[in-house]
C-alpha cells in the first residue's frame, strides 16, 4: 500500500511565513507532521480503523481530549522558529517536553535588537497578583521609562561590541554585559499533546503577556493545523474550568438537583456531557 504524506494545505501555505511578534521578535512553521487525521488513525489503530466522516472524527477527539487520551494527540509534531527576548525565553524553556536548538551567543555574535515594552504595557505592579501587573503608568512616565531602558540598552551593547573589537575578549564571557531584554533564537520542536499544555498555560490570562503574544499566535496556527483538535482544546480544556470538592459540594447545594437531571442537550454529544454532569452531581456527598 502506497502511503503518502498528510499534508494540509492551510499549513503549506503559511510554510517559513515570519509572523512578528513584539518589536523584533518573529514565529514561523519550519515543518509539521500530521493532521487531525493522524490523531483518529493512533486512536482507531487497536480495532483497525481509518478516518471515518468528520462528524465521528470530530466526536473521537472530543472524547480523547475529554478523558485526557494523550497519546493519539502525540502523533502529531510541529517545529517552529521563534525569535523573542532573553526573559522570554527563560520562561519558555521551563517546558520540558519540546526538543530545543539556541543560537549560541558563545559562537555568534549576538545582534543589536532588544525589547522595548509599548507605553501601554508599561503598567503598575498588580496588587493582588503579585506576578502580575496593573493598569498604565501614565503616558509621561511610561515615555520617561522606554527612554531609559533604550539608554541602558544601547550603553550595553556598546560595551558588548567594545570587548569584541578592542579586545580579544571571548564572545562567552562578552556576553555577560547584555541585559535580559535582548532577543535570542530557537528551533522548537514538540508534539501537539505537549504543545496544547504549553499553549494552556501560555496563553492564560495569568501569564506573562510578552510570552502570551507568542502562544496566542501559536493558538491561531494550531487552529489551522488541526481545526478538530484545536476545538476540543478550546471546549475541554481552555473554556473548561476544574473545580475543588468543596466547590462542587457548594454547587450542589445551590442547584435544584431535580432540575439537573433534567437537563436536555441538543446533539448526542451534549446529552453524553449533561448526563454526565448530573451523575457526577448525584454521586457526590
Ligand atoms: C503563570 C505561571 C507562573 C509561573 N511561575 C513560576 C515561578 O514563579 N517560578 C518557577 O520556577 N516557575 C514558574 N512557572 C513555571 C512552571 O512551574 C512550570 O515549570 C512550567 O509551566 C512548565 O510546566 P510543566 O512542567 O507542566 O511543562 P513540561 O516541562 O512541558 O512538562 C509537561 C508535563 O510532563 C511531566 N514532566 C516533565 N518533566 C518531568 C519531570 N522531570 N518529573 C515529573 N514530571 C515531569 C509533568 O507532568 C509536566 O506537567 C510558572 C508558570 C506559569 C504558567
Amino acid at each position: 500500500m502506497t502511503q503518502h504524506k498528510i499534508l494540509v494545505p492551510e499549513m503549506d501555505k503559511i510554510l517559513g511565513t515570519e509572523f512578528k511578534i513584539l518589536d523584533h521578535g518573529f514565529i514561523r512553521v519550519v515543518d509539521y507532521m500530521g493532521n487531525d487525521s493522524s490523531i483518529v488513525q493512533a486512536a482507531r489503530v487497536s480495532y483497525g480503523g481509518g478516518t471515518k466522516t468528520v462528524n465521528e472524527d470530530a466526536g473521537l477527539i472530543n472524547y480523547l481530549m475529554r478523558h485526557k487520551h494523550t497519546t493519539p494527540f502525540e502523533m502529531c509534531d510541529i517545529k517552529f522558529h521563534v525569535k523573542m527576548p532573553v526573559f522570554v525565553a527563560r520562561q519558555w524553556i521551563r517546558h520540558r517536553t519540546a526538543s530545543v536548538n539556541e543560537i549560541s551567543a558563545r559562537y555568534s555574535i549576538i545582534g543589536e535588537e532588544f525589547y522595548i515594552p509599548e507605553t501601554e504595557e508599561i503598567c503598575h505592579q498588580a496588587k493582588g497578583n503579585k506576578q502580575g501587573r496593573d493598569n498604565p503608568l501614565e503616558i509621561d512616565q511610561a515615555i520617561s521609562i522606554q527612554t531609559k531602558l533604550r539608554e541602558q540598552q544601547v550603553d550595553a551593547f556598546a560595551i558588548y561590541n567594545g570587548f569584541l573589537s578592542d579586545t580579544t575578549m571571548a564572545r562567552e564571557l562578552a556576553r555577560i554585559v547584555l541585559p535580559e531584554g535582548r532577543y535570542t533564537e530557537m528551533y522548537w520542536k514538540i508534539n501537539l499533546h505537549n504543545l496544547l499544555h504549553f499553549l494552556h498555560l501560555r496563553a492564560d490570562k495569568h501569564a506573562q503577556q510578552e510570552i502570551r503574544v507568542y502562544a496566542i499566535k501559536m493558538l491561531e496556527i494550531v487552529k489551522l493545523w488541526v481545526p478538530l483538535a484545536y476545538n476540543a482544546f478550546v471546549n475541554y480544556r481552555q473554556q473548561a474550568v476544574h473545580f475543588s470538592a468543596l466547590q462542587i459540594r457548594k454547587i450542589k447545594d445551590m442547584l435544584d438537583i431535580e432540575k439537573v437531571k433534567t437537563f436536555i442537550g441538543q446533539s448526542e454529544q451534549e446529552k453524553g456531557e449533561l448526563k454526565e454532569l448530573g451523575q457526577i452531581l448525584k454521586d457526590i456527598i
